[in-house]
């Protein structure tokens, strides 16, 4: 089974959304849990979300990925920002439990100069404070770009935070192609030493899905400007060989790259005729 689908918007429903990525070739994806920019989040309908379900299950689709809103920064010097982040994140994990065994996934934040040490230890807190034994959701921490103060950037970090949660076994990685390039790991060019890198420091028994987007900017450049797929330093034939890497392959790919539906559509095509079974 090939997992591969693009970032898709619940605003006309979840059924809807599990329709609209079927229409364009898809065997996952991946949608905001509310507005990636602000704070609300619609009220649940259960009967729609069993109608997803059904769905999900009718056409053998890999796991979902849900993605937390942007805004939030459990690492944020500011203690409001923290506890508003500490909310989202308890609230968004009672909601996924609609979609049971899922993966919800987020940036673990920027330390906003408390330094990493600091950052690394209040992110650990905020998942401690909100993971809870009965929830069947995997959480995964996303590899991030080293932007400024942002925290997630070397494998070693998210290792540490992985490390200080009690419930570590809720926890996984997602592994985002343009930000690891961003941060400096060489996956267009050396794509087997950087999964030994990942296996040595995080283990890849950790990793659970994948961001699949080229980068407009070149190795180590720290930046994260998503490209689409081929149109960036990456290139088509990285991505040939991550889709159909025996530790990858397995795993859900998610396109997060600038299109509309019918790019991603085109996209999804292109990744299929690339992947050998
Ligand atoms: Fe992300
Ligand atoms: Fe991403
Ligand atoms: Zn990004």
């Amino acid at each position: 089974m090939f997992f591969i689908g693009c970032h898709l918007s619940p605003s006309a429903g979840y059924r809807a959304m599990g329709e609209t990525a079927l229409s364009i070739g898809a065997s996952t994806f991946q949608f905001f849990t509310r507005n990636p920019r602000g704070s609300r989040a619609k009220a649940i309908d259960p009967s729609d979300m069993q109608a997803l379900r059904d769905l999900l299950d009718a056409h053998g689709f890999g796991p979902l990925v849900a993605h937390a809103p942007y805004t939030i920064n459990p690492c944020s010097k500011d203690a409001r920002t923290r506890e508003f982040a500490r909310l989202t994140l308890a609230d968004d994990l009672q909601r996924m439990e609609y979609l049971p065994g899922q993966l919800y996934n987020f940036h673990p934040g920027s330390h906003t100069g408390q330094g990493m040490e600091a950052g690394i230890s209040l992110i650990a807190e905020t998942l401690n404070e909100i993971l809870t034994p009965d929830h069947t959701t995997t959480v995964l921490l996303e590899t991030m770009a080293g932007k400024g103060t942002e925290v997630g950037g070397r494998f070693e970090e998210l290792r540490e935070i992985l490390d200080r949660v009690t419930l570590t076994e809720k926890m996984g990685v997602c592994l985002d192609t343009c930000h690891v390039s961003d941060a400096g790991y060489d996956i267009a060019g050396d794509l087997d030493g950087v999964l030994t890198e990942f296996d040595r420091i995080i283990g890849l028994d950790r990793l659970r899905a994948i961001h699949i987007n080229d980068s407009l900017n070149p190795l180590g450049a720290h930046k994260d400007r998503h490209a689409k797929i081929g149109a960036g330093y990456l290139g088509t034939a990285a991505f040939d060989r991550i889709i159909n890497h025996p530790a990858l392959r397995h795993l859900p790919f998610l396109l997060e790259t600038p299109n509309e539906l019918d790019g991603y559509a085109a996209e999804i095509a292109l990744l299929r005729s690339l992947r050998k079974e």
